[in-house]
């Protein structure tokens, strides 16, 4: 490290002004930095009574040699920032040379440093009286603080509980552990050790250290790199949500964050998968370059401000919603082995033998369509069912009653009732089977008799180019027409030629946001997200039984059949206990 000077009056009139030392947690946190700023491989946090009393960090870092230890507990005095410039492209935790004095000005402060070169220094500060001297000690610092705002009683006694106060430290100690797997991080509180963990190589080993194994079986990996933005990390599926958001952990450049917006941002990626007030488990890490973030603007350096805000939200939004909708498990929609016919199983078509529907009551039901609607329209499944692919009856245990609402398909199974989103479930059986198909190459492509030629903005026309080839496996053809034209050749059979263009805008538009970092198979999932969104049959679209009983089948045989690609919900399911109860059965 460069050594310590003292920052000039004009630069300290740019740094973010306020109380650093707000409570024992507060304290923690900057001897840490200061620590992991050092290059610490070992930190060892011990404090008693939730801090109130003392706090001990000991590192294994740089050290300082004797000026530096004396220069640390002056007023702006850092070796970490030098210039105005360098305010702009912080990238230590610490900068502001304030921690240490005011530190010393609260609390009963001792420092032993050294750099493994010659004698190590010791200083202590209580009140205005400081001493320093020479004192024989290993390479790295201990700063011990004792007594917290002993010469300020009022803030003395506005701090919480012993335990509230520990709650907060751990906390932070497991997230600096999240943060920093390479390092081996010890805390222990009134002799009692209270988390330890050795240097790990991922992330989910580091969850299971310090999270515990129900958390890192839950864990879904995330990792999204778009333009500037990269977000990576992990959540928990929606099964392990809590009650409060204590668990949902932000880094933004290295750096622990406590920012309302993000965790909104986490947590609305779930949408409708988590109730009001509930949170998931999340570890994200939220990568930008320095200059698009400014970490001078709060005095703890608890929250940072983004250059563009919304790209960093969508950014997060978009990762954490790619991770749930690819990697959910596969709900409980299991395929039953053929059974008897069930009494009363309405006449899909008179097909429905084989279905397992006997042990529900379902006498009078009747579709609202009937089978009689005319020819399937267009977009229904019909056209994209897998060769040989089986009519309800033999797939599965999954039953269509009816239409409702020309948007979703009432149907059972052996638990329940099901109301199926027609849109949604065409999307995901038409997403899986366009990618199955682009992976084997016999994806059926539609030539237009002639070309449609349309202008496109200057990123679309970029993504155009960069991705010739990726939108060429799929069947789309393009190619400049002079100027800003474009003039498309070929789509995807699905769609059929009177959506080429505002299909190959929307796409264009996804593939714009998709950062070089992507991989190939992110990539072509978007692709084939994109087809299946715009070839899917809509809402407001009468289906006849018999569509609908595909429609049904095909889902039955998704990977993931309750979720669309980008994560919205499929289905809604009402159980039979539930309607037994509501009715009054029991
Ligand atoms: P800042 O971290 O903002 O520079 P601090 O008051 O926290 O300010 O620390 C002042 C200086 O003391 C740091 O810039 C660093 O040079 C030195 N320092 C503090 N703690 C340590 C440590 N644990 N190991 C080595 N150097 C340290
Ligand atoms: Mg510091």
């Amino acid at each position: 490290m460069s050594p310590i000077r003292v920052l000039p009056p004009e630069l300290v009139d740019r740094i973010a002004a306020g109380e650093v030392i707000e409570r024992p947690a507060s304290v923690v946190k900057e001897l840490v930095e200061n620590a992991l700023d050092a290059g610490a491989h070992r930190v060892e946090v011990r404090v008693r009574e939730g801090g109130r009393r003392s706090i001990e960090v000991v590192d294994d870092g740089c050290g300082m040699t004797p000026e530096d230890a004396r220069l640390a507990f002056v007023q702006h005095a850092t070796s970490k920032i030098e210039t105005a410039a360098d305010l702009e492209r912080i990238a230590t935790l610490g900068f502001r040379g304030e921690a240490l004095a005011s530190i010393a000005a609260v609390a009963r402060t001792e420092l032993i440093s050294a750099t493994g070169e010659g004698a190590g220094t010791r200083v202590r500060v209580e009140g205005d009286a400081r001493r320093v001297e020479p004192i024989a000690a290993p390479r790295g610092t201990r700063v011990r603080v004792r007594d917290l705002f002993f010469n300020t009683p009022a803030r003395r006694k506005h701090l919480r509980s012993a335990r509230a106060e520990l709650g907060r430290i751990t906390r932070l100690m497991t997230e600096f552990a999240l943060l920093r797997r390479d390092v081996h991080f010890r805390f222990v509180s009134d002799e009692r050790e209270r988390l330890e963990a050795a240097p790990v190589e991922g992330l989910r080993e580091r969850v299971h250290q310090l999270l515990g194994s129900s958390v890192a079986e839950a864990w879904l990996e995330v990792d999204d790199a778009g333009p500037r933005v990269r977000v990576y990390g992990g959540v928990t599926a929606p099964e392990s949500a809590r009650g409060d958001r204590r668990q949902v952990h932000l880094f933004v450049n290295g750096r622990v964050i406590d920012d309302g917006r993000l965790v909104h941002a986490v947590v609305s990626a779930y949408d409708r998968l988590l109730e009001r007030g509930r949170y998931p488990v999340a570890v994200l890490f939220v990568q930008l370059p320095l200059e698009d973030v400014d970490v001078n603007v709060h005095p703890r350096k608890a929250e940072v401000r983004f250059l563009e805000p919304a790209r960093v939200y969508g950014a997060l939004r978009r990762a954490v919603q790619r991770a749930l909708a690819y990697q959910l498990p596969p709900p409980r929609l299991r395929p039953a082995a053929p059974a008897a016919v069930g009494e009363g199983a309405p006449s899909a078509g008179g097909r429905a033998s084989g279905v397992a529907v006997a042990t529900l009551p379902l006498r009078g039901w009747r579709p609202v369509r009937g089978a009689a609607v005319g020819p399937p329209p267009a977009a229904a499944p019909a056209p994209v069912a897998a060769a040989g692919a089986a009519i309800a009856g033999t797939s599965g245990a999954l039953q269509p009653l009816a239409q409702y609402a020309d948007t979703y398909i009432l149907a059972a199974d052996e638990r329940g009732l099901l109301i199926v989103d027609q849109h949604v479930a065409h999307e995901r059986i038409l997403f899986e089977e366009v990618l199955e198909r682009q992976r084997a190459g016999r994806l059926a492509v539609q030539r237009l008799l002639v070309p449609e030629t349309f202008d496109l903005e200057p990123e679309a026309a970029a993504a155009a180019e960069t991705y010739a080839e990726l939108l060429a496996s799929f069947g789309f053809e393009m190619e400049p027409f002079g100027g800003a034209t474009w003039a498309v050749r070929s789509v995807p059979e699905l769609l059929g030629a009177r959506r080429a263009e505002a299909s190959v805008r929307a796409l264009l538009a996804e593939l714009a946001e998709c950062g070089r970092a992507d991989t190939v198979e992110r990539m072509q999932r978007e692709v084939a997200a994109s087809i299946a969104c715009h070839a899917a049959v809509r809402a407001n679209q009468p289906l006849a039984a018999e569509a609908q009983a595909r429609l049904l089948a095909d889902l039955a045989r998704c990977e993931v059949p309750n979720r669309c690609p980008h994560g919205r919900p499929i289905m809604l399911r009402v159980t039979h206990e539930q309607i037994e109860k509501l009715l009054w059965r029991h």
